[in-house]
């Protein structure tokens, strides 16, 4: 009865440790989750009085599809003032979620069999978007480091290859790709053709290197990193790069569904008239809430930072006091790290890890076979400061032998 196209999609095992953590909690059991992909703090009290001020001025009817024309403004104030790229209204797109706007972006080009390479370990919806859109997803790892390399690209690259996906700093690894290898990957779109489309979600969480520990730990391995749009580093890879960003993680604005897109208008007329058949306009009043959102930009999230940056440093330090190797995250708020050596004969994947640290310590990370790689787990260090110290604990305990 389904489409054929439905049955191709993986449910994730990310839902799995969800339910599991909820009927937990409805048992009346006390569960630290450590899951969520998405930022612990409030949204800034000026973006929530533009958004109700747009109620109370009624901005409650459809508005152009592709947003309006004050957000299209905010947003190329930002792109040149966060990513020194410029950009007119005809380059821009607004959408529910930078999630819808990668999506159009793969319905607007991507024809059965052409092929798109995705550095793994990925973004979950990456994969699944591109078989939705008739795409064929070719894996790019990047482990055991988890720094993308621009040969490791040039190897996945065939006659085929129409996209190359980046996502720096990276969810679920918290890694950035260094200006060389973007420079080299940029090069390498313009030789073979190939469009590239940079997710930057993840953009204002960068953090200095793990400064408490001797240069020759590897726990000193995260470097200051500065953010840079791969379409600043020339107009031949501008021309060819759909750049992805949104509110979500930036504001902490994830249910509000605010996302936006920059590129060629050739591509951003196409990402618009698949919006206009579908969802039409993001909602009206969050568009006037996306403008002084954006035009905050980053520096009210100096403590916040500082905060994410602290929890960082702890959980890794704690993780590998547990006996974890950890490849310290340059950016975003994860921790991704390997697993496998508990598997054993009933603990055989990340999920079945997930599943019993869970059950026996009442913690939850997401399996690292959701985002590509079955011997790691994701840990989100966006929590508070007692969850993250008790769940640590905890972890330290189940998986201390007695
Ligand atoms: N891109 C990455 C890498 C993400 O991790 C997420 C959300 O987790 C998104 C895009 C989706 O963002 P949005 O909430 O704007 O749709």
């Amino acid at each position: 009865m389904l489409s054929n196209r439905i049955s191709q999609l993986q449910s994730s095992s990310t839902i799995a440790i969800n339910r599991r953590v909820l009927e937990l909690r409805a048992d009346g059991k006390q569960i630290i989750s450590f899951g969520i992909g998405e930022p612990n703090f409030d949204v800034p009290q000026k973006i929530k009085e533009a958004a109700i001020e747009a109620i109370n001025n009624n901005f409650s009817r459809y508005t152009a599809s592709d947003g309006i024309k004050e957000l299209k403004q905010a947003i190329i104030r930002k792109f040149s003032r966060d990513n020194n790229l410029e950009y007119e209204e005809k380059n821009i797109i607004v959408g529910t979620g930078a999630k819808q706007c990668l999506y159009n972006f793969f319905q607007a080009v991507l024809n059965g069999g052409d092929e798109v390479i995705i550095p793994s370990p990925y973004w979950l919806s990456y994969p699944e978007q591109i078989k939705l859109s008739g795409g064929t997803p070719v894996f790019a790892d990047t482990a055991p480091s988890f720094k993308l390399k621009a040969e490791q690209i040039a190897k996945a690259i065939t006659n085929k290859t129409k996209i190359i996906v980046l996502n720096s700093p990276n969810n679920p690894t918290g890694m950035m790709i260094e200006k060389e290898e973007l420079l080299k990957i940029g090069e390498l779109a313009i030789e073979k053709n190939i469009f590239i489309v940079s997710d930057e979600v993840y953009e204002y969480f960068i953090y200095p290197p793990f400064s408490s520990t001797p240069s020759n730990s590897p726990l000193a391995r995260g470097r200051n990193g500065l953010h840079i749009s791969i379409a600043s580093l020339g107009k031949e890879i501008k021309d060819r790069t759909i750049t992805i960003n949104g509110l979500s993680k930036s504001a902490g604005m994830t249910g509000w569904r605010l996302g936006y897109a920059a590129g060629p208008e050739e591509i951003i007329s196409a990402m618009r008239k698949i919006q206009e058949q579908t969802t039409s306009n993001p909602t009206s009043i969050i568009q006037k809430a996306a403008i002084s959102a954006l035009d905050l930009g980053k520096d009210w999230m100096a403590d916040i930072l500082k905060d994410f940056e602290a929890k960082r440093d702890f959980a890794c330090q704690k993780l590998t006091e547990i006996g974890f190797e950890i490849q310290v995250p340059e950016g975003a708020f994860y921790i991704f790290f390997d697993v496998s050596k508990y598997f054993n004969n009933e603990i055989k994947n990340s999920l079945g890890f997930c599943a019993d640290l869970l059950d026996k310590a009442g913690v939850a990370l997401i399996p690292g076979g959701s985002f590509g790689n079955d011997n790691c787990a994701r840990l989100s260090y966006a929590a508070d400061w007692n969850d993250l110290k008790s769940g640590m604990e905890k972890i330290q305990q189940y998986l201390t032998p007695v």
